[in-house]
């Protein structure tokens, strides 16, 4: 076959592919259109899964009459002239593409009326060419109709998967536009039937209790704007003082087995992002359940000129200027925001050293990780102090470096309710009554949450020691990077850095912090710029890390031991404790809640 120029049709047709992949993208591409117009009101009303049609109608501009075919040709934008502003998008399209490629693939009937025009325009297209245009009353805004989609492209039409699939891939586009605008109206009808709608108050809690349920609305936490905070802490400016962070996350006891409630957007535009929802799911490290993910509506604000959204032509993957400032603005704002609203931090019996870990209602003061260092001739001698690391001294002083507080044994979990012990099963659980049925605690993994909490406390209380290194290595960094480092020299020579300047970009690591003596100065240096660059309190990662190996190595209650009743006590006691006592540090249960509901159904009462 000789080389020849497509058809403008075949063309419009092939291009429409990378646009419109299924009916969820026309709608997509209409909602976006229609808030792009202004509107407040924007109704969606879908037949046949969006097969049969799909209408947007919105009271937003309009489109002048005199503008109406122009609208649908390929390249034709209102929202874009020079290369300069494609740099800085403020509109969820830019393209020019959507009407063209929609109207390539299906029969679609447009009527509008602008703001300013005396009456309006239906234009009707069949495959991209025009049918017929009159002159019609309409009110001001615009209604998209779009009919038999795929018609002419049989291929696409084959690849559409079942009605209900396409309804809920719908529903989900609206849903999550619903949230980022909470001030816009919508409503969605599948055949006549309200799916979905929002009131358009401004609240976005309001869309979330439609979207969740009022019960689940109810528990979520709301992420106070963290950019002002992450001046505070950092005087220098730096990328982060230019990205906020606002939405929902909800608490560590709402979980789902797969990260679909995790939805991220940037600038009003809806993102997939594997790794700012990874951002969101490590702000709950040792919270969840392992294979569980938490329930997040993030939204964050940027310059749009650090922001890259023209990646490809649907708009839904974007590339940041900074992508390890924005990783960390994410996590840091759902961290926080689980710190300040965990009901536990008001228990200020743990706040302090955490040795007393007394519960009101229990007389004695047994210590369980201290009665089992007491106890010399059992199994329970597990010698946990002598099993700290060597490398941390035991003395006790304030070296300024401070814990983050956002680190996770701050976390809050779910209080545990005042427990009664009944017994031990098998050598390896507890069984305990609560104020609503009855708990089976696992005995090794509640063991490894209460060191976890406890190492976690003393090593704040700790200094850090710092190992002089034999020779000094010099390391070089990035311009920024290094810019970043003469920023927070101080702030790791709290942390047992000793470094200095060593011509441009360059540093001469003359001591390291300890714990990290094990690895090369340089790539030390990097660790600790990584984490600066993230955001994150430097070494954060490394202590948990090792936290959580000491925990395995002096967890000494283990399965198939039997537990006296003041061991048992002791262990339940400090468990209710813990901030966290829900999951052992590896995400595992500690223990199973059987209500007295569930007990009533077992047994056939209810
Ligand atoms: P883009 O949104 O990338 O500009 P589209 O093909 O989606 O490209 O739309 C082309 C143009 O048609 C838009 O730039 C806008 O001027 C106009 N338009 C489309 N839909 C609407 C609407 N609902 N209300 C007002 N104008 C609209
Ligand atoms: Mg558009």
């Amino acid at each position: 076959m000789s080389i020849q120029l497509l058809s403008d049709q075949l063309a419009s047709q092939i291009a429409a592919g990378e646009v419109v992949e299924r009916p969820s993208s026309v709608v997509k591409e209409l909602v976006e259109n229609a808030i792009d117009a202004k509107a407040t009101t924007i109704n969606i009303d879908v037949r046949g899964g969006g097969r049969q049609l799909i209408q947007v109608a919105d009271n937003g501009l309009g489109i002048p009459a005199d503008e109406l075919e122009v609208a649908f040709r390929r390249h034709a934008t209102s929202k874009l002239q020079t290369a300069a502003d494609l740099a800085a998008i403020h509109t969820l399209g830019f393209r020019g593409e959507a009407l063209a490629a929609i109207a390539a693939v299906s029969q679609a009937t447009v009527v509008s009326r602008a703001a300013g025009d005396a009456a309006g325009t239906r234009l009707i297209l069949d495959g991209g060419h025009k049918s017929s245009r009159e002159t019609v009353g309409a009110p001001q805004g615009t209604v998209m109709a779009v009919e038999n989609l795929f018609y002419n492209t049989p291929a696409r039409l084959k690849f559409l998967k079942s009605v209900t699939t396409e309804k809920r891939l719908i529903d989900e586009f609206v849903t999550r536009y619903a949230l980022a605008y909470p001030d816009i109206r919508f409503r969605l009808t599948h055949n006549n039937r309200i799916t979905f709608q929002s009131n358009g108050d401004g609240r976005l809690l309001d869309v979330l209790a439609v979207v969740y349920g009022p019960e689940t609305a109810r528990q979520l936490l709301e992420i106070g704007d963290q950019r002002v905070e992450s001046e505070e802490e950092r005087p220098v400016s730096t990328p982060q003082s230019l990205i906020s962070v606002s939405g929902f996350v909800g608490p560590p006891s709402l979980h789902w087995a797969n990260r679909n409630h995790i939805t991220l957007f940037v600038n009003g535009r809806w993102i997939k992002d594997n790794s700012l929802t990874y951002a969101v799911i490590q702000a709950y490290h040792t919270l969840l359940p392992t294979g569980r993910y938490p329930l997040g509506v993030i939204f964050i604000t940027m310059p749009p000129e650090e922001v890259d959204v023209n990646v490809h032509p649907a708009k839904t993957e974007v590339r940041f200027r900074r992508q390890s400032a924005v990783f960390g603005a994410v996590q840091r704002a759902a961290r926080q925001t689980l710190v300040a609203d965990s009901p536990i931090r008001s228990m200020s019996s743990w706040s302090g050293a955490g040795t007393e870990a007394t519960t009101p209602g229990w007389g004695g003061s047994l210590d369980f990780a201290a009665f089992t260092r007491r106890n010399d001739q059992g199994e329970l001698d597990l010698e946990w102090l002598a099993a700290a690391d060597s490398t941390i001294t035991g003395q006790e002083t304030d070296n300024g470096v401070g814990f983050d507080t956002s680190s996770p044994e701050n976390l809050g979990g779910d209080k545990l309710p005042i427990m009664r012990v009944v017994g031990q099963v098998g050598a390896s659980y507890i069984i305990t009554e609560g104020p609503d049925g009855l708990f089976l605690i696992d005995q090794h993994a509640a063991h490894e949450r209460i060191l976890y909490e406890r190492f976690m406390t003393d090593r704040a209380n700790e200094a850090i020691v710092s190992q002089g290194l034999v020779a000094g290595t010099a390391v070089h960094l990035s311009p920024s990077q290094a810019t970043l480092l003469t920023e927070n020299l101080g702030r790791l020579g709290n942390l047992g850095f000793q470094i200095e300047p060593f011509g441009p970009n360059a540093f001469m690591v003359r001591a390291v912090p300890a714990i990290l003596i094990k690895l090369d100065p340089a790539r030390a240096l990097h660790a600790v710029v990584d984490d600066l660059e993230r955001g994150d309190t430097p070494l954060q990662g490394h202590i948990e890390a090792r936290i959580i190996l000491r925990v395995c190595k002096t967890a000494a209650v283990k399965a198939g031991q039997i537990l006296s009743p003041p061991e048992m006590e002791a262990m339940v006691r400090q468990l209710e404790a813990c901030r966290s006592p829900h999951t052992c540090p590896h995400g595992r249960p500690t223990l199973i809640h059987l209500s007295v509901a569930q007990l009533a159904r077992e047994f056939g009462r209810i």
